[in-house]
């Protein structure tokens, strides 16, 4: 298509490094250096859901400026929901593309952004100068609370967007059905209540979290999950990925990259029954503490 089209695809992932001191915790952002160079960013996310933030849109989408493996650093360096969600919110306010394009025709719903998740025609490609604002319009369309959306949630309590400000030109109907991911993406949360919160320690939280497990008939050995995993905790032990659950931060970068989808979530009977009650499985900003 960029052949018959006349676009020029950009293939030169050089990165540069380069202070950002006004983040909230990306003070030093590796970005590919076309994406510096360039006059303008027109950013062009996939409607999508995600295992790990919820949603993914227009601020998640440029996570791809960090290239390759390096996104295997971010994960590593913040290493949960909260910071990586920050991470994600200052390299958007970093870029801060001049247009945003969302492509809706074909969205991905359940346990995206990976092979887990099922495409949905939803038919619609929805477009802002603010990108915030967008995501907030395309969670709102497939029944997504935009609060329950990390960068989203944060981006709000830092004043950057206005959830009840937003004005949406052109059809505003709803998509029913929309599926959400199946799991709960963070420890974090899972922290519904007072009396929960005070009890819940890094073992416990370990057991409650959607854990990625290697299906063995799946799986080829090829070991692309082991070069995304941020913190080694995958080998490859006769030709099929293992996984150290001890090391495991459950970013779920395996799941979304195996190109086989052979990494699958599991979550335990406990965190099952406790989601299935309603004690834990909503992201609340305000009931977290870091
Ligand atoms: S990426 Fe998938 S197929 Fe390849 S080793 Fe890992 S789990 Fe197996
Ligand atoms: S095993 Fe998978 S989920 Fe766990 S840290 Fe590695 S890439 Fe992330």
């Amino acid at each position: 298509m960029a052949e018959r089209r006349g676009a020029r695809l950009n293939f030169d992932t050089s990165v540069s490094e380069v202070p950002y001191p006004e983040a909230s915790v990306a003070k030093r952002l590796e970005i590919i250096r076309p994406a510096l160079e360039a006059d303008l960013v027109i950013n062009v996310p996939k409607l999508k859901t995600h295992v790990y933030t919820t949603f993914s849109g227009a601020v998640k989408n440029l996570f791809g400026l960090v290239p390759g493996y390096t996104k295997a650093g971010y994960h590593a360096k913040f290493n949960n929901l909260i910071y990586f969600s920050k991470m994600l919110l200052d390299i958007f306010n970093f870029v801060r593309p001049a247009l945003n394009v969302m492509d809706g025709v074909v969205a991905l719903e359940g346990d995206g952004p990976g092979w887990h998740g099922h495409p949905r025609k939803v038919g619609v490609v929805m477009a802002s100068l603010d990108g915030l604002a967008l995501d907030v319009a395309a969670c709102r369309l497939v029944g997504i609370h935009p609060e329950r959306v990390p960068t989203l949630e944060i981006a709000r309590e830092q004043g950057l967007v206005d959830f009840e400000g937003i004005e949406i030109k052109g059809c505003q109907e709803k998509f029913v059905g929309f599926k959400m991911p199946s799991v709960c993406r963070d420890p974090a949360g899972y922290v519904q209540s007072g009396f929960f919160r005070s009890f819940v320690h890094p073992v416990l939280i370990s057991m409650l979290t959607a854990r990625p497990v290697p299906i063995e008939d799946r799986c080829s050995g090829c070991g692309t999950c082991l070069s995304a995993c941020p913190r080694g905790a995958i080998e490859v032990r006769g030709g099929v990925a293992v996984v150290d659950h001890d090391l495991c931060i459950r970013c779920y970068c395996c799941h979304e990259l195996c190109p086989y989808a052979a990494i699958d979530l599991r979550t335990s009977w406990l965190g099952r029954l406790l989601r299935r009650t309603g004690v834990m499985g909503r992201w609340s900003r305000g009931e977290i503490s870091q």
